[in-house]
């Protein structure tokens, strides 16, 4: 679903995606669902943080299909059971959540937990954190369809797509949509939420390759653009700025942007705007969600 926000920006409303929670984690998860079902799987394993789109969606899901689930966080447990928004979905999920105090424990207790499971006559599945799987970018490399019917519809092309960019697979995805569904000119601005430039182009860049091949699309290959000039100190970090931004969102745009990935991304989509003086070219913003991060604090 796209609608137009300015003369010359609209917005993809992966916020809206109406299963698991919706966001760019509800529509990776749902791509994955075919091949979980289609191995008879019965558990679920995964990891994130408290606040993680991801573990939520995957939570839902283990939810609506009466599956096991397995959660690994990172963190303390009581600071887990204060915090709303997607910790308290996983909380009321039924799923099991595995608090690990160190981050280099998480492998292992995923790996115990996908035992554990096997153990008991189950059949676990593993899914890397942030659904950064082929089928995570094969979710991607769809909607690019639902980008190409509107742009049919409305004889409108972006010149530009701006998003946050995290694992990298939404913007390998999209990448390798644009190719295989014909947007030649239009490009691709991720916005780094906590990566450094370099590792984040590199990442996107080689699944982009690897998403092309595995599906069998030839590959245009165009840039693979991660900027890092509006991390503001990390990951979930932010500054006073973005803050109001946040704060503004619903009254000015009429939806939420929230500070660890749309409103930074929405911010760097702006100030990029200005300093390049591209107020003329056709711009989408492709909402990836956060709703749950926006309500969270
Ligand atoms: C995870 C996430 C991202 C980043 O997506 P990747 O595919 O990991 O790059 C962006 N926005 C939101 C709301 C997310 O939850």
């Amino acid at each position: 679903m796209i609608h137009k926000i300015g003369e010359n920006i609209s917005v993809f409303r992966d916020d809206l995606y109406p299963f698991l929670g919706g966001g760019n984690k509800g529509r990776k998860m749902d791509a994955m669902a075919k091949d979980i079902i289609a191995q008879n799987a019965n558990a679920l394993v995964t990891t994130g943080g408290f606040q993680s789109n991801h573990c939520r969606a995957v939570a839902i899901f283990a939810a609506q299909y009466k599956m096991k689930c397995s959660l690994v966080l990172h963190g303390s447990e009581k600071e887990f059971e204060r915090q709303s928004g997607n910790a308290k979905v996983m909380r009321l999920s039924g799923a099991d959540i595995i608090f690990v105090s160190k981050a280099d424990e998480i492998g292992t207790t995923m790996d115990r937990a996908m035992m554990n499971y096997e153990k008991a006559g189950l059949k676990p599945y593993y899914i890397w954190g942030g659904g950064h799987t082929l089928e995570g970018g094969l979710a991607y490399i769809n909607a690019i369809k639902e980008l190409k019917d509107y742009c049919d519809e409305n004889n409108w092309v972006p010149d530009y797509i701006f998003h946050a960019s995290g694992t990298g697979s939404t913007q390998s995805g999209i990448l390798a949509g644009l190719d295989k569904y014909g947007f030649e000119k239009t490009r691709v601005i991720g916005i780094s939420v906590g990566r450094k430039s370099e590792q984040a182009t590199r990442i996107v860049d080689d699944f982009y390759k690897d998403l092309c091949s595995h599906y069998d699309i030839a590959c245009l290959n165009r840039e693979s653009i991660v900027l890092d000039d509006y991390l503001m100190g990390g990951y979930a970090q932010y500054n006073s700025e973005l803050k109001e931004l946040s704060l503004n969102s619903i009254k000015e745009y009429g939806f939420t942007l929230d500070t660890c990935y749309t409103g930074k991304a929405f911010y760097g989509m702006l100030d990029f705007i200005e300093r390049n003086n591209i107020n003329d070219k056709n711009i989408l913003f492709w909402h990836t969600g956060g709703i749950f991060n926006f309500l969270a604090d």
